[in-house]
């Protein structure tokens, strides 16, 4: 009877044996049971007889077969393997993650198609002609296209495509988040009729196991999705796309914590494809293998669709009272007077971020989580922004019993307050998680924005990206401090990156583009240089110093994070794994233990440690023999991050 090897969704190394009637061929699912419980697993091989030692009649036997035909071939399968192994998570917990969706909810996309967006473009700029010649001379290797908001990127990663696609090659395009690329969705559709899968979490179970098949089969060859899809079962790769390359959301925050863009260069490499990545606002790493040959350079210049950069100016905070500063309301008067629109972008969503007692000053906090609850007006609570507690404000303080409590800082929806009092004749909307949990929300309201419908639109991250309206005259960053004042050293990189990406939203296809950024911190180097369109200068001083402080791209970080509910566990089962790895010599240095910035979520206490490390492969290996050798007890959870990119 043959042998199958099967690794489950579970933290646990190892894989197990079991015997089986039929063969079953590795990349199907088996239901079978482990200890007491019935699970389901994955079948990774078929030994020919059981491990060394095993007693053949203890094997126990697979309970049922679940799919007919594997789910991941041969290449998928390695690739598990190696994500596996690179993240220190199980090949199980590895392939349950490479099939797109968990029972998350999401936004489904609303199929409607969109005049202007999907017109093809009828000639090349010079650029973008440069560009697609290099890209066309080989048939792999790794390339970065570069080019300010509005260049013509995506007609480059188009072109690239169907080049691949006529080679007979397949394509995976990568998006930030599905839901925000809604035109790029019918564009595409329109451009490669019936060869197009879009993978989403939004999809029901059976939706996207029949768009699986479909890229499996080879009928489906071009694969638009989020980060997960860079694991698309496609059956001959030729080309990884990666828009917006410098996006967060390529990098996974749950196990396996895998990168999307290092993930789609080991399997590009593999096999011989080309990877296309492309920004305005290229990640620090990026930038830094572009400079030493690493990644090829393509440059794209100017703005096709008749926009121009826009012109930028600083408004120095410390001298307003509040977010309404006198230029940014003077010039709010005068382009919406022109009949233009206002794009206004802050990164806090709520009323206001901190509640707090006139007399004592004791601030309301979440009971679970080391963070200041949110105020949110319209439904008269305070809001935990990371576990999602909610609570009625308290009429007096906590604390003293004083009946002065106080609102202060600004949220979205208290500025959205104060817009509307300002301009009470305007239409203004807010767009940001909030508002746009209720569906087709979103969509409609980007779709209204770019039809002029809408005066002022206010939003959070959200209208940073893929926004893309030709009546938008000013854009206004209300406070370009919120995501430097986090301790991280990427905080410059992201503010940075923020405000080049939100000011690209003006003069997109008229020159007359304007934009303020509003901060506290007029001298800081990322928003000067980013107002300024020092871009390159940026860059180098940003590299500058990671070199000097040892950060990434001259460091590669594990972090540790261990957390529990009870604190004094926590702090003895970090500080015992951080006193094995004291030593690192002149592979790794140990920073930490400490608390994690947020020491405190969902009433679990959090503590964490970094290596960073010269010797990755040696850290690696040194981290993976003191996490094997200190297992987390009982109550207590690790979390292993290699390259995070978030500290906090
Ligand atoms: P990016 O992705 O670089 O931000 P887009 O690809 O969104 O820029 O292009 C911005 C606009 O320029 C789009 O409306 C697109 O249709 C238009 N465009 C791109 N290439 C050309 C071209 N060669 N000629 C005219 N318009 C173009
Ligand atoms: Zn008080
Ligand atoms: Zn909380």
């Amino acid at each position: 009877m043959p042998y199958l090897e099967v690794s489950f969704n579970l933290p646990v190394q190892n894989t197990y044996t079991y015997i089986s009637d039929e063969a079953v061929p590795p990349g199907c699912r088996v239901k079978t049971v482990l200890g007491r419980r019935k699970i389901t697993g994955w079948v990774v091989s078929q030994p020919e007889k059981p491990p060394e030692g095993l007693d053949e009649g203890k094997l126990k036997s697979i309970e049922k077969r679940v799919d007919d035909e594997p789910l991941f071939g041969d290449e998928l399968l390695s690739l598990a393997r190696w994500i596996a192994s690179l993240t220190m998570c199980s090949p199980g917990e590895a392939l349950s993650s490479m099939l797109p969706g968990g029972i998350r909810e999401r936004r489904d996309i609303t199929e409607s198609v969109d005049g202007d967006e999907v017109k093809r473009v009828e000639q090349l700029t010079a650029s973008q002609q440069v560009a697609l010649d290099s890209l066309n001379r080989s048939s792999d290797g790794w390339f970065y296209l570069y080019g300010i908001t509005g260049s013509g990127k995506t007609e480059v990663f188009l072109k690239t495509a169907e080049n691949t696609l006529a080679a007979g090659g397949d394509v995976i395009y990568l998006v930030p988040e599905i839901a925000l690329s809604h035109h790029l969705v019918e564009g595409l559709k329109q451009r490669f009729p019936g060869q197009v899968a879009v993978i989403h979490s939004g999809l029901t179970p059976s939706r996207r196991l029949a768009e699986w098949r479909r890229i499996q089969s080879g009928e489906a060859r071009f694969v638009l999705g989020a980060r997960s899809a860079v694991f698309a079962p496609v059956k001959k790769l030729g080309l990884i796309i990666i828009d917006e390359e410098h996006e967060g959301s390529y990098k996974s925050g749950d196990k396996p914590r895998y990168h999307a863009r290092q993930v789609a260069m080991h399997r590009c490499r593999k096999s011989s494809a080309r990877l296309l990545m492309g920004s305005a606002t290229p990640s620090v790493e990026a930038w830094s293998m572009m400079s030493s040959g690493g990644l090829e350079r393509l440059e794209l210049t100017g703005r096709p669709a008749g926009g121009a950069e826009p012109a930028v100016s600083i408004v120095d905070l410390k001298k307003e009272k509040g977010l309404f500063s006198r230029a940014l309301v003077q010039a709010m008067s005068r382009v919406l007077g022109e009949g233009r629109q206002v794009l206004l972008f802050l990164n806090r969503r709520g009323f206001s971020y901190q509640y707090s007692c006139r007399s004592c000053g004791e601030e309301i906090h979440c009971r679970h989580c080391s963070v200041p609850l949110t105020y949110h007006k319209s439904s008269r609570t305070m809001v935990c922004h990371y576990c999602g507690y909610h609570t009625v404000p308290p009429a007096s303080c906590p604390e003293c019993g004083s009946l002065e409590m106080l609102a202060a800082g600004f949220g979205t929806e208290r500025v959205e307050e104060d817009i509307s009092r300002l301009f009470p004749e305007k239409r203004v909307v807010r767009l940001d998680t909030d508002a746009a949990r209720k569906k087709g929300v979103l969509e409609s309201t980007l779709r209204d924005f770019r039809d002029g419908g809408i005066d002022i639109l206010l939003g959070t991250q959200m209208v940073a990206k893929g926004l893309n309206a030709p009546g938008v005259k000013l854009v206004g960053v209300l406070s370009a401090d919120t995501s430097l004042n986090l301790p991280d050293f990427r905080a410059s990189e992201r503010t940075f990156a923020l405000i080049v990406q939100v000011a690209g939203r003006s003069g997109r296809f008229i020159p007359d583009g304007e934009v303020i950024v509003q901060t506290f911190r007029p001298d800081a180097p990322a928003i000067r240089m980013a107002s300024e369109n020092r871009i390159n200068e940026f860059y180098n001083y940003e590299i500058d110093q990671r070199r000097l402080l040892g950060f990434p791209p001259f460091s590669r970080l594990f972090r540790v994070v261990v957390r529990g509910k009870d604190e004094n566990r926590v702090r003895q089962s970090i500080e015992r794994l951080s006193s094995s790895l004291a030593a690192g010599g002149d592979n790794w240095e140990l920073l930490g233990p400490a608390e994690c910035p947020i020491g405190r979520i969902s009433t679990h206490y959090r503590r964490h440690l970094i290596l960073r490390s010269k010797r990755f492969d040696h850290t690696h290996a040194a981290l993976g023999k003191a996490l094997h050798q200190y297992p987390p007890e009982h109550g207590i959870r690790y979390e292993v991050d290699i390259d995070p990119v978030s500290l906090l």
